[in-house]
C-alpha cells in the first residue's frame, strides 16, 4: 500500500459528515465493495452509489494480500460434491473469466497493477504432501478441464524454481498475479470517476436491514433502497455471520530487491508458488526482484470481534523469515524490508458464500477464505446483479444463496479453533521436517475433516 500511495495518493475522500440518501449503499471499500460499485455503474450509469469505508479504500486485506489471482479450480471436488459436475464446472469457468477480465480491465482503465498471467506452481515440500494436488487434477481431467493442472516431476519443478525444500509439483497455467494495493487504488480511482460517492474514515457503527436500509456512521446516516455488505472477515462481528466465518491471520514478509539471487535459483518466470501445508506458504516475486513470502498463521479471531490484532504479528513474521531462509538459503544475507498481516475470512468448506438477507434488499459476499483477489471480481458482478434485480448467468450460479457450514457455537468455538489451528501448524511443521506428528497433535489436526470441515489442503 505504501508503494501504491507513493505512485498515486488519489483524490481525498473525506468522512461522511451529514445524513444522505442513495440508491445503493456499499459497506466496505475492499475488492468486493469496489467491484460491486464498478459493476453497478456499468449496468446503470445514473445510479447513485455511496460506499462507506472505515479506513482508506483497500486499507484492509484487499490492499495488502499476496496478489495471487486464482479461481476455484482447487475447490472443484468440493463444488462437484455440493452442486454436481456441471454446476461446479460453470462456477470454475466463471471465476476463470474473472482472472482474464481483471487483466483486461487494468489495460482498459490504465491501472498498472503489475498484472501478469504467469501461472502458479503448487509444490510438495514433504513426503506427506506428495501428490496432494492429485484429487483436484483428476477431477478437473474427468470434467474435461485437464489443461488446468500439469503435473511436474522434481526435475521439472527445478527448471522453473530451485529450492532445497521442493519435491514434485503441479503447474496451474491459469493463475495471475497483481500488486494488490495498486489494483484496489486503481478501482477506487475508476469508481470515483464514474460518480460513486466514497466516504473514507467512516465506520458503520450500526446497520439496519430495513427498507430503506440504514447505515449509521459517527456523523451521518445513509438511507438506501438496497445495501451490499463487502466487509470481509470483519463481518464476523455481525450476529448473522458469526458462525459462518472464522477470522484467521495471514502474514507476509517482503525481501529487498535481489534479482541476481532469483537468477541463480532460476525463478525468473514470475510464477506464484505455494505448498500443500494446511497452514499454506505462498510466495511470489515482484518485478524489481523481491520475494514476497506469506503464510497462514495460528491466530484466530477470539470472541465476537477480531480478537488479537492481525495487522502485524511479530511471532508470525519471525517464523516466516526462518521459513524463507529454509526455502532459499542464498537469501540469508538479503534484508527483509517489511512485514505485515491481515485477517482472512475462513469458512467451513473453504468456499465463499453470497446471497440476500430475508428482507430482500441486502446482499452480501463473504468468506473468501484467503482467496478473494480473483473471486471478488465475480462477486462484484453478482452483487450488482442482485442489487438491480437481474436474473442472469452469474446470479443463478449455485454459490449464490448457499448457506455456509456453521462453525460450532461459543464457548466451544474460540478455544477449539485456537487448539486445532495450533495442532495443524505443528503437524505441518513436523511433516516439513519429515517427522510424524505426535498422536494427539495428529488427532486434533484431523478433527475438522472428521467433522466435515475443509480448512485447507
Ligand atoms: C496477508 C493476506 C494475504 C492474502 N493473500 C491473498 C492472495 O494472494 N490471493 C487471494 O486471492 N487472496 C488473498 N488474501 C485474501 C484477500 O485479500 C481477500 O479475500 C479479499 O481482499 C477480500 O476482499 P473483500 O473486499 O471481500 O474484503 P476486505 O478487503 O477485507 O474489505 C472489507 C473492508 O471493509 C471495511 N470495513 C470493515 N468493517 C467496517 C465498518 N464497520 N464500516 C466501514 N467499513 C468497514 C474494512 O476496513 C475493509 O477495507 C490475503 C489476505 C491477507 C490478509
Amino acid at each position: 500500500m505504501e508503494e501504491a500511495l507513493r505512485l498515486d495518493p488519489g483524490e481525498p475522500c473525506p468522512p461522511l459528515s451529514t445524513d444522505t440518501a442513495a440508491d445503493v449503499v456499499v459497506l466496505g471499500g475492499g475488492y468486493t465493495g469496489l467491484w460491486t460499485a464498478f459493476f453497478l455503474k456499468e449496468r446503470e450509469p445514473g445510479i447513485d452509489v455511496v460506499l462507506l469505508e472505515q479506513d482508506i479504500s483497500g486499507g484492509g486485506p484487499s490492499g495488502r494480500n499476496g496478489g495471487f489471482v486464482n479461481g476455484f479450480w482447487d475447490e472443484l471436488p468440493t463444488l462437484a460434491d455440493l452442486y454436481g459436475d456441471e454446476a461446479a464446472l460453470a462456477i470454475c469457468r466463471a471465476a476463470d473469466r474473472s482472472i482474464g477480465e481483471i487483466g483486461e480491465w487494468c489495460v482498459a482503465h490504465r491501472v498498472d497493477a503489475w498484472y501478469s498471467r504467469a501461472g502458479d506452481l503448487g509444490i510438495s515440500t514433504s513426503p506427506a504432501q506428495d501428490g496432494a494436488w492429485r484429487e483436484n487434477a483428476e477431477t478437473a481431467q474427468k470434467l474435461g478441464a485437464d489443461q488446468e493442472y500439469v503435473e511436474l516431476s522434481h526435475d521439472e519443478v527445478a527448471e522453473r524454481f530451485r529450492s532445497p525444500v521442493a519435491r514434485g509439483g503441479v503447474f496451474m497455467p491459469g493463475a495471475a498475479h497483481v500488486q494488490p494495493a495498486r489494483l484496489a487504488r486503481g478501482l477506487r480511482r475508476v469508481v470515483l470517476e464514474r460518480g460513486v460517492r466514497i466516504f473514507e474514515g467512516t465506520a458503520v457503527l450500526r446497520f439496519r436491514a430495513s427498507s430503506p436500509a440504514e447505515a449509521e456512521t459517527p456523523r451521518g446516516l445513509v438511507r438506501a433502497g438496497s445495501a451490499v455488505l463487502g466487509l470481509g472477515a470483519y463481518a464476523a462481528a455481525l450476529r448473522r455471520f458469526r458462525r459462518a466465518i472464522l477470522p484467521r491471520a495471514s502474514s507476509i514478509v517482503l525481501t529487498a530487491p535481489a534479482p541476481e539471487r532469483l537468477q541463480e535459483i532460476g525463478w525468473t518466470g514470475g510464477e506464484g508458488v505455494y505448498d500443500y501445508r494446511s497452514t499454506l506458504h505462498y510466495l511470489r516475486t515482484t518485478p524489481d526482484g523481491r520475494i514476497v513470502f506469506g503464510g497462514a498463521g495460528a491466530r484466530t479471531g477470539l470472541g465476537t470481534g477480531l480478537g488479537p490484532r492481525m495487522d502485524f504479528d511479530e511471532a508470525a513474521a519471525i517464523r516466516l523469515v526462518r521459513e524463507l531462509h529454509r526455502w532459499f538459503p542464498s537469501f540469508r544475507d538479503v534484508p527483509v524490508e517489511c512485514a505485515w498481516g491481515g485477517p482472512i475470512d475462513v469458512t467451513g468448506l473453504h468456499l465463499p458464500f453470497l446471497g440476500t438477507l430475508s428482507t430482500g434488499n441486502v446482499h452480501y459476499a463473504l468468506g473468501f477464505t484467503g482467496g478473494g483477489v480473483g473471486p471478488c471480481h465475480l462477486a462484484g458482478r453478482i452483487l450488482s446483479g442482485l442489487a438491480l434485480g437481474a436474473d442472469d448467468e452469474v446470479t443463478r450460479l449455485p454459490i449464490v444463496g448457499a448457506e455456509p457450514k456453521p462453525f460450532p457455537r461459543e464457548p466451544l468455538r474460540s478455544p477449539g479453533a485456537l487448539l486445532v489451528t495450533q495442532a495443524i501448524m505443528r503437524k505441518d511443521d513436523a511433516e516439513d521436517e519429515y517427522r510424524r506428528p505426535n498422536r494427539l497433535v495428529d488427532l486434533l489436526a484431523r478433527l475438522p475433516r472428521r467433522l466435515g470441515y475443509n480448512l485447507g489442503p
